[in-house]
Order: structure tokens, then sequence, then C-alpha cells
């Protein structure tokens, strides 16, 4: 089994949705290594058995430490619960991170029902060609 680097981020007004979402999904996440700007991650560890790896917070640059790992292909796919009715101080860098995933092509659920279908497919195997980029690190 491939094991994925997948980073999960939400704004404030959508981390409640994170939450039930790591909660629903804790079996899947867990075989995997976690990643997740610091107040998100820190909301999923309080409510889960799950362990992440927490960068900044998003508006000190957690976006940005996310988006490194895409540039170096080293982010498997990304789940962003984003607040498209409030804006953020970060704009820039939530634009610099989904551009990075399309210069990389590297999957991002901006929204829980896309964030649901990714991770049904990660369960599916469906990330296995990832495994190549993994291999390289080695
Ligand atoms: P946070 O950052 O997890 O530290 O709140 C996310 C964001 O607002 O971009």
């Amino acid at each position: 089994m491939t094991t994925l680097n997948i980073a999960l981020v939400a704004h404030d007004r959508k981390k409640e949705e994170m939450i039930q979402f790591t909660i629903a999904y804790e079996h899947i996440l867990k075989k995997h290594q976690l990643f997740a700007t610091g107040t998100t991650g820190t909301r999923i560890m309080e409510n889960t058995n799950l362990t992440l790896h927490r960068f900044m917070s998003g508006p000190l640059g957690g976006d940005q430490q996310i988006g490194a790992m895409v540039a170096e292909n080293k982010m498997d796919l990304i789940i962003f619960f984003r607040d498209p009715l409030m804006a953020q101080p970060h704009e820039p860098d939530i634009i610099a991170l989904l551009r990075l995933c399309d210069v990389y092509g590297i999957p991002i659920a901006t929204n829980m029902a896309s964030g649901e279908l990714l991770v049904k497919a990660v369960e599916n195997g469906d990330f296995a060609w990832r495994n190549m980029y993994h291999q390289e690190e080695k």
C-alpha cells in the first residue's frame, strides 16, 4: 500500500466541517502521513486519534509551507475547506497554493463533497501512481 502525504486545511468557519470529515474518515486517513496548518491540525488532534505534522497557521505562512512540499513533488493530495464567503488576509498565499497544485497536477479538494471523493479514491488505491515519486525519494 502506498503511504501518501496528505494535507488538511480549513478556514475558521469550515473547521467544524473538517473535524466531522476527519472523524468520518479517520479509518482511511490514519494509514497516511498527515500534514495540516497550525490551528486546523490542533483542532483535528483534539477531536480524533490522528497525528499530524503541524505547519504554521495559514495566515502566518502555513499554506506556503504546504506549497513548498507541492513544489518538491512531496505532497500527494490536499483537502482544503475554503471559506468562499469571507475575505482572508492571506488570499495571495491561497491562490499560490492552488496555482502550484495546477503546476504539479496535485489533486486539491476545496469543499467537503470533493474531499469525500478524494478520500474514497485513496481508499480504492487510485493514488498508487504516486508511488513512483515516493520511490525516487528513497
Ligand atoms: P489555520 O490556517 O489552520 O492555522 O487556521 C488555515 C487558514 O486559515 O488558512
